[in-house]
């Protein structure tokens, strides 16, 4: 999907008229960064387009449902990526006294307006940094890749081994008993 054009000629003349929009839309996947979510359902949108006579603001929520994947011990869970979708657009050279972070976008030549970009810029704010399936989420043994939240695994006996300074207490010990 590209776009998801709407025609806002009926409220383009008018003050303070509204157009409401609800709809589904399906993604195959959704990325952020690195991060992949892989949508169970459809993106549901109800936003509102209403002419505030300096632009057609689009105000609304979306709600997408995704399987996510635990940052520490990898495992996939259903999460809801819940938005607010905030979208500003004009007639293209009727920007020109806007603040400047205000992000814009056109009217096209046809009256309509795309609620695309700014339903994904909401869902992209909006979906998690490092996602954990429960916020004690005991993670992966460093050493086995056991899922830790099953039970210890064997390793945990042995994890002076891991340490980088282990040897250096032999060789110390070796030291010592080296006089003369
Ligand atoms: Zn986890
Ligand atoms: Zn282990």
């Amino acid at each position: 999907m590209d776009s998801y054009r709407v025609d806002i000629q009926s409220i383009l003349e008018v003050l303070a008229e509204t157009i409401a929009v609800s709809d589904d839309l399906v993604f195959d996947t959704f990325e952020v960064g690195t991060e992949v979510f892989k949508p169970t359902g459809p993106a549901h949108f109800d936003i509102t387009l209403t002419n505030t006579g300096a632009a057609i603001i689009g105000m609304g929520k979306v709600r997408l449902p995704v399987l996510a994947t635990c940052a520490r011990c990898l495992a996939e869970f259903p999460t809801e990526i819940d938005a607010e979708v905030d979208g500003f657009y004009v007639m293209r050279g009727r920007d020109v006294d806007l603040p400047e972070e205000q992000q814009v976008e056109y009217i096209d030549s046809e009256y309509r307006v795309d609620l695309l970009p700014s339903i994904m810029a909401a869902l992209v704010v909006e979906a998690p940094f490092a996602p954990l399936h429960d916020e004690n989420c005991a993670g992966m043994c460093a050493n086995c890749g056991a899922d830790l939240n099953e039970g210890p695994c064997g390793c945990e006996t042995s994890v002076d081994d891991l340490h980088p300074f282990a040897g250096l207490k032999d060789l110390l010990g070796d030291d010592a008993g080296h006089g003369d």
